[in-house]
């Protein structure tokens, strides 16, 4: 499958979103400024990555811990991210994280396990989540109905220890970042690459690009994971 969608690679959008219903949910994807970049490294030629402008970003209501450093429009990216974030932890334990926790942004690299081609965080237009940090419930919060008091204290979220978890505390954990995958893969306008537990190399954390290419592959017990739509917003 990672091999059907490198051969994508290059290719024209247009072309890519007709081949691309094979690996992923048909969505429609808007063009992307890096789209036209070509990600195949040419042999013979030292390794580098093209010149991007970076920003740092420290996120608004959730931080970004440590900051990224990213491409403005994968900023816009992440801005989505958080609000999706906020909204499923919401849903699930009353009240958004204090922090999102990366394990890295920018990094001017190869593709893992595809040594021909560059990798999306060598264009600052990728992010590795390892979780998130929730503080004490705010005053003024409710706990959702069924939920453990212990949930008013602070606590961690983490990929690498709760995705799995079938009982108890971590398995709130489980239904919480599952909820925030299924949320993510069914929008077409954040990410057009998540991967997660059940991809190679992938248990500890999410990774989100903008290749020009779509590619969901986080599994829950052997099973790739399907996008799932927010429930209406309650009328105010
Ligand atoms: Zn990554």
């Amino acid at each position: 499958m990672i091999r059907r969608a490198l051969l994508l690679l290059g290719a024209s959008l247009a072309t890519f979103t007709l081949d691309a219903v094979a690996v992923a949910s048909p969505t429609a994807e808007a063009p992307y400024p890096l789209d036209a970049i070509s990600r195949q490294l040419a042999p013979g030629i030292p390794f580098g990555c093209p010149p991007v402008d970076l920003v740092d970003y420290r996120g608004d209501t959730i931080r970004f811990r440590p900051p990224a450093k990213v491409i403005s429009e994968f900023r816009e990216r992440l801005e989505k991210l958080s609000a999706v974030v906020a909204t499923v932890a919401t849903e699930v334990y009353g009240r958004p994280p204090l922090s999102l926790v990366d394990l890295g942004t920018f990094a001017c690299r190869r593709m893992e396990g595809h040594p021909r081609y560059l990798s999306e965080h060598g264009l600052g237009n990728a992010i590795d989540v390892a979780g998130f940090d929730f503080g004490p419930l705010p005053k003024g919060a409710t706990l959702p109905a069924g939920l453990d008091r212990a949930f008013k204290n602070g606590f961690e979220v983490r990929v690498q220890t709760h995705w799995n978890a079938k009982n108890g505390h971590a398995a709130v954990h489980a239904r919480f970042l599952k909820t925030l995958a299924r949320r993510l893969i069914a929008r077409n306008d954040i990410f057009r690459v998540l991967l997660g537990p059940g991809y190679p190399a992938h248990g500890s954390h999410f990774h989100f690009d903008m290749a020009p290419f779509r590619l969901v592959q986080i599994f829950d017990d052997g099973v790739v994971l399907e996008g799932e739509a927010a429930p209406p917003s309650p009328s105010p």
